[in-house]
């Protein structure tokens, strides 16, 4: 796959056909509006992006869909986008009263399972986030050894969950939990929107960037050669720029 670099010609002729304000700004978290860190904790979203995705959320419609809980996730954002989707485009505001049960159960089973054959694994974090489970591996002195035996308990689970691996992360959900794809699809159906950008660096976003039919310019942050998505930043402080430009342009709009 060879995506083309948004900061070229081709992809500034591309951005600017989908800068509108009838476009949906879709975007991930963690590696993309937040950059990675260590301590998955302690990620935040720099004071500029910050600043200039509320700017864009008074233009058109902003949409994030991350990996994290909702309430974990609106921590972070400290603003309020139009809609927020957590867990792996599984968690929808209007459920969070009643989180969805069935689903909630079986992760909570999971949890339990998982922690009891993990909890002495050095280097691994298991992050209970209501509707999935996450393992964190970062920290693990041998992440190739831990990650073997992180699969090795997830075999053990039952019922048997989907996978979704991530930089140092392995998530388990629901096999029926919507996806990120199926998240941002109905984002734009909830929001009547034809079109959308979606801007992600993970495993999980690839089925954003997969999708068919469906009209939405897919940008990775990062150069990945096993990436779906038609377009790539280098780097996720290059966002920024991407951010001003679009807020610059829709601004010319009013
Ligand atoms: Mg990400």
């Amino acid at each position: 796959m060879n995506a083309t670099y948004v900061l070229s010609q081709k992809g500034v002729e591309a951005l600017a056909r989908y800068v509108a304000p009838d476009t949906l700004f879709a975007f991930d978290l963690d590696g993309t509006l937040a950059p990675i860190v260590e301590d998955y904790s302690a990620a935040t979203i720099e004071e500029p992006v910050r600043i200039t995705l509320k700017r864009l959320t008074k233009l058109a419609t902003v949409a994030v869909i991350t990996g994290r809980s909702r309430q974990d996730a609106m921590t972070i954002l400290a603003l309020q986008p139009q809609l927020l989707v957590g867990n792996h485009g599984a968690e929808w505001p209007d459920q969070e009263e009643n989180l969805n049960c069935r689903h909630a159960t079986i992760c909570q089973k999971w949890h339990e399972c998982l922690h009891s054959m993990l909890h002495q694994e050095q280097g691994v974090e298991i992050e209970f986030k209501g509707e999935s489970v996450t393992l964190h591996y970062r920290k693990a002195a041998d992440a190739e050894n831990a990650l073997t035996r992180i699969y090795a308990a997830i075999e053990k689970l039952d019922p048997a969950p989907r996978i979704i691996g991530g930089k140092f992360v392995v998530n388990v959900l629901p096999m029926e939990a919507f996806t990120k794809g199926a998240a941002l699809v109905a984002a734009m159906e909830m929001f009547g929107l034809k079109r959308a950008i979606f801007f992600g660096d993970d495993v999980t976003d690839e089925e954003v960037f997969r999708l068919q039919n469906v009209d939405v310019l897919g940008i990775h942050i990062g150069m990945d050669n096993q990436t779906a998505a038609p377009y790539y930043l280098k780097k996720q402080s290059e966002l920024l720029g991407v951010l001003n430009s679009t807020v610059a342009v829709l601004e010319s709009h009013c």
